[in-house]
């Protein structure tokens, strides 16, 4: 398993090519150069409160002192008075602290004499209640690295910047197909021996949910001939070419031709459950990935493999899955020797600790095993079983599932 994501980095090189976009356009995508911030955030201080800006210098210890109060600050709207002794500024939050005060007291602990005036106890300090400035982001800080995927967050960040565009590396193109003689399209009649194929909706469907440009390229035959055009076309097309199905005994011996002839090839026998059979080739500057045929078994090596090959392309960082503790409440059966990824419900028990049920029947071609979980229970290779009761380790579906 780690074999495998370790060939993944090595052989996996990312797309070169960027593109500036306006930042509402670079969620999810990959910076291509660090970012530095051009000034301080905030700029200048200003106030964490509505409140009364004051000097705490004109507080008299020990006693409750009388300010008399000269003017407002708003939000983007100054106070360019002068605060004196004994005076105070009334103030909101955002606005910045005038010229002469070093404190914002909260408006709930101050009372208003009858002359209009406010009484404030000597219980404050410098700096109450004021944002400094460059207290977010200092002047020449890397706020975003080259690499990060950017997230919402890192897009308000530009923003508060002023920085309205970035360069980012350009989309990986993606396309897959589907290999089998048996699968029809929604729409068609189901003869019998025929399925419909539904591993192009769930990877279309993955492939959504990631900053890549997907081309669905339908069912290829079982022939050759037919694999060889595909592949071919694939290659001048995409960055990343998946395939499902085709690699059961007998099978696979049309994927290897057709790749020996067009690059190079590599079967990988990866120790997991489900998704043993990964191909993992080269055609030109394409990476191919041939993916097991069965439903289950192409989303388990999609998450777990296929989501880093993209991420390499992409020239992100790579993302490792969170692995949880949990209490199982199913037993689950289980040869020592190989990784599995069983397919659970995890919630919460009454002391807030996670618990894990199995999703029923655990085949590999059973797709509601996957629909109905929102986990992996991840079963290590030395595993022999778990008893109902056992600590497992569960791995919520992520960004991809
Ligand atoms: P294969 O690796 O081609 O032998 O496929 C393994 C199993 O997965 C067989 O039972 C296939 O019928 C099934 N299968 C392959 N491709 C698909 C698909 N696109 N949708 C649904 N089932 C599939
Ligand atoms: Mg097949």
């Amino acid at each position: 398993m780690s074999d495998a994501l370790d060939k993944i980095q090595q052989r996996v090189l990312p797309v070169h090519a960027c593109e500036r976009l306006p930042i509402r356009e670079c969620l999810d995508r990959v910076n291509n150069e660090a970012v530095k911030s051009p000034h301080n955030v905030p700029p200048l201080p200003n106030s964490a409160m509505d409140g009364f800006a004051v000097a705490i210098g004109s507080l008299a210890q020990g006693e409750v002192t009388e300010l008399e109060e000269v003017g407002t600050a708003f939000a983007g709207n100054p106070f360019n008075g002068n605060c004196g002794p004994g005076q105070c500024v009334r103030i909101m939050t955002g606005a910045l602290v005038p010229e002469g005060t070093d404190a914002v007291i909260m408006q709930e602990q101050v009372e208003f004499t009858e002359t209009g005036k406010i009484r404030v106890d000597s219980d404050h300090r410098v700096g109450e209640n004021i944002r400094l400035a460059g207290e977010d982001v200092v002047q020449g800080e890397i706020v975003i690295d080259a690499g990060a995927r950017l997230s919402p967050a890192d897009i308000g960040v530009l923003a508060s910047l002023g920085i309205g565009q970035l360069q980012v590396k350009r989309k990986p193109v993606v396309a897959f197909f589907s290999t089998g003689d048996e699968l029809v399209s929604i729409g068609e009649k189901l003869e019998p021996g025929k399925i419909y194929d539904s591993n192009r909706y769930s990877l279309h469907c993955m492939l959504s949910r990631m900053a890549v440009d997907v081309i669905d390229l339908g069912v290829v035959k079982d022939e050759p001939a037919a694999m060889r055009e595909v592949l071919e076309n694939a290659s001048k097309r995409a960055d990343l070419i998946i395939s499902t199905g085709g690699v059961s005994v007998g099978e696979a011996d049309y994927i290897k031709p057709a790749l020996a002839d067009l690059g190079t090839t590599e079967f990988w026998k990866i120790a997991i459950k489900p998704g043993r059979p990964l191909t993992f080739g080269q055609i030109d500057a394409s990476i191919f990935m041939g993916l097991p045929g069965n439903p289950v078994a192409v989303m388990v090596t999609f998450s777990q493999f296929v989501v880093p090959a993209i991420d390499a392309l992409a020239g992100a960082k790579p993302r490792r899955p969170a692995l949880f503790r949990a209490r199982a409440l199913d037993a689950m059966r289980k040869k020592p020797g190989r990784y599995e990824f069983q397919r659970g419900i995890a919630t919460l028990d009454d002391n807030n600790q996670w618990q894990v049920a199995k999703t029923g029947k655990q085949g590999s071609g059973i797709l509601t095993s996957m629909s109905r979980a929102n986990c992996f229970i991840v079963l290590p290779d030395e595993n022999d079983g778990v008893e109902a009761g056992d600590e497992v380790q569960i791995q919520f579906f992520d960004w991809s599932l």
